[in-house]
């Protein structure tokens, strides 16, 4: 496994495309782990802060519609 953009040793895997990061090249985003609505307006989320991304793809906050399954 290597780095997508320079083809060192990656350190890890973009947890939303897959994609080789090495500590160079790695960044971090939030996960949206869980929504929850309650009775009180206001949408609640568990987010985990640290999880290694890309930095160079587009991970979709919400589910993608695929109504080519049904
Ligand atoms: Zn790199
Ligand atoms: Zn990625």
């Amino acid at each position: 496994m290597v780095c997508h953009q320079c083809g060192q040793t990656a350190m890890g895997v973009c947890k939303f495309c897959g994609r080789g990061v090495c500590a160079n090249h790695h960044s971090q985003m939030p996960v949206i782990l869980a929504v929850y609505v309650g009775r009180a307006q206001t949408p609640k989320t568990i987010v985990v802060a640290d999880a290694l991304w890309c930095g160079v793809c587009k991970p979709q906050p919400e589910p993608i519609p695929m109504p080519e399954i049904y």
